[in-house]
Parts: structure tokens; sequence; C-alpha cells
């Protein structure tokens, strides 16, 4: 099979590979879609803070999958082959004291396929072989494209859980890529009573507004703070950060309310500067979300996918086949990411 081998910084190569074999307690997953997400282009670029000295070379990228099951391994009982499964693709120890509390997502051997620490192939081919335990059947109504979706899902899904009630709630998300998108999405389901969304590229800001944000704004050559007074006159509740930039991060601070709370959601490749004075004397609460924990996000997150809580028509910007993901996405991504949302790429 054809399938996205990345090697190192620029070196990701479209190559024939053997088809995975289920092992003990895996199954075999035909990819039906898998989405590009903003941690690939720093794997792509060879970032080292983005993750790409933790990558393993030689190994298929890709970990935002859907698929159907197409062969199962010795020991698996309960899931039938022709299901339909979105993949929360994180292995974890069991052992550690995080994985003691349920929080895989932290455990000190986390590890991802898509070749994050250990070399698990991705999603990027048509066929990868998974653990049992990280496959999630589709509820009714969601189709086996649109779960790709489910993975940056969970993410958004996750930082909504991190923070405080969103009920009644006004809530201010920078960044309006997939993940903050998502987060707003979220939030309107959860009851927030006004959301404002903030992003520099007017496609992005567009679709917040489609996607029912009160209020859009270029935190460039806008009035993000005019925006917040509008709408709620000490500041808003929540402020999700996806942006990993100061600048934002700095107008969160500037722009919660006293004992408000900032959650950050962003993979930061440099040190933050953060206005601790600001924070500090308004005794705000600053959290952070690291991904998600499987079980309990990723049940709730595709329920919200069958249910149309998120919209995949407007989530889904572009479908691509394997060939083009070069240059028609991570390529297109890092030069045009502003005209874009997500990208799915069609590895069948
Ligand atoms: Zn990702
Ligand atoms: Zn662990």
């Amino acid at each position: 099979m054809k399938a996205a081998v990345w090697y190192g910084a620029k070196d990701i190569r479209i190559e024939e590979i053997a088809t995975p074999e289920p092992g003990p307690g895996e199954v075999l997953v035909a990819v039906s879609r898998n989405g590009i997400c903003g941690s690939d282009l720093h794997t792509y670029v060879g970032s080292d803070t983005g993750g790409a000295s933790m990558h393993v070379p030689g190994v298929v990228l890709g970990h935002e999958f859907a698929g159907t099951v197409r062969e199962v391994g010795e020991g698996v009982t309960d899931l039938a082959v022709g299901t339909a499964v979105a993949v929360a693709p994180m292995e974890w120890c069991g052992s550690c004291y995080s994985c003691h509390h349920a929080w895989p997502q932290m455990c000190r051997k986390l590890a991802l396929y898509g070749g994050y620490r250990l070399p698990l192939h991705g999603g990027l081919a048509p066929f990868v072989a998974v653990s049992r335990r990280s496959c999630y059947p589709l509820p009714a109504g969601l189709g086996v494209i649109e779960a790709a979706l489910a993975e940056p899902m969970a993410v958004a899904m996750h930082a909504v859980r991190r923070g405080p009630s969103t009920l009644g709630a006004t809530v201010l998300v920078l960044g309006a890529g997939p993940i903050g998108l998502g987060v707003l999405q979220a939030v309107r389901a959860g009851g927030a009573q006004a959301t404002i969304v903030s992003d520099l590229s007017p496609a992005r800001r567009a679709a917040a507004a489609t996607l029912g944000a009160t209020a859009v704004v270029d935190p460039v050559s806008g009035d993000l703070r005019a925006a917040v007074r509008d709408l709620t006159r000490p500041g808003v509740d929540i402020v999700f950060d996806t942006t990993a930039s100061s600048v934002a991060f700095n107008q969160g601070i500037a722009l919660v309310r006293p004992r408000g709370t900032i959650v950050s959601v962003a993979g930061w490749q440099e040190q933050a500067r953060v206005d601790m004075g600001r924070a500090m004397v308004n005794e705000i609460d600053i959290r952070y979300s690291m991904t998600y924990e499987p079980e309990t996000d990723f049940p709730a997150t595709l329920a919200m996918l069958a249910g149309g809580g998120f919209d995949t028509a407007t989530m889904i910007s572009d479908h691509i086949p394997l060939e083009r993901l070069v240059d028609d996405g991570l390529e297109e991504l890092l030069h045009h990411g502003d005209q874009h949302i997500k990208i799915l790429v069609d590895p069948s």
C-alpha cells in the first residue's frame, strides 16, 4: 500500500510499504480520511519544540483518522469487522500516576499513532493497525468521513471541560482555526450567553460567524476591547487561547473579568511572555488543556458530531488525495493556512 512516511524535516515520502497485520488485541482499520493537524506542520518543517525531535523516522504520519474495521487480531471479540470507528490515537502505560487517575494524555510514556515517541504507524495510509482500546464505534447519524474530525473536536471538548461551566457565560475565543472553531461550537452547546471570536484571517472569521459567534473581530485592525465592552462591561467570564501567541494571550488577560478564567489549549513553540502582574491583580485563573481523555471526551465528542453540534460541512474545507499531501496539504497550510479550516486526506 502507498503511505506517507516521515523521514525528517521537509522529507515526507509517499512510498510503498507492507500492509500491516493486526497483532493480538489490535484491529486493522481501513482509513476513510485523515485530517492534517497544526502539529503535523511543526513535524513537517522539523520544529524541535513542535515535537519533531520526538518523532520516529520511517513511520507513517497522521493522528486524526477514522475508518472501518477490516480485520481483528487475536483476542478481540467485541468489535465486528465492518464497524465504523473513530480512533483516539494515543497509547499509554496504564501504571503511572496520570494513568492511575485516568489521565492517559499525561502518561509519562505517552505515545501517539503517527510516530510520536514510538514507531506506531498513523492514518496517512489506506490501512492502519491500532489497539482495540483506541477504537470508538460511531453513533448512528455520524458518517465515517466526517468522523475524522473526532480527534481535533475532542481536543476542543476537553478544553471546554477544563474550564468552568459555560452555562450563561460570556466567552472570548482567541484564534479561529479548527480548535478555536470547535471550542466556539462546544461552548455554544454548553449554554454560553455570548461568544466573541478573534482571528487575523477573514475566511476563518467568516466561518466563526457561520458557526454562530455573537461577534467576530480582527485583533489587529478591529477593536477587540470595544467588542468585549459592548457585550460585557467587566470583561468576559472565560477566555480560550488557541493561538500560542503571547500578544493574543495578554489580550485575553486584559479582557477577562476579575476572577475570570483563561484556558490555554495551544501548542506553544516558544516560551510565553505573560502579563503576570495584570493576571495577579485581577486574580485570574489560568488553566491548561492537554489533548483529551479518550474515555471521557471521545464518546461525548462523537455524540455531539452525530447530533450536529459540530458543523462538519463548515469545518471540513478540503478533501485531497494522499499523493497531494505535501503540495496541496502541508505546503498549502504553511503558506495559505488562513484560507482553509480542516484539510482531510483520502488515503484509499
Ligand atoms: Zn493533532
Ligand atoms: Zn502512564
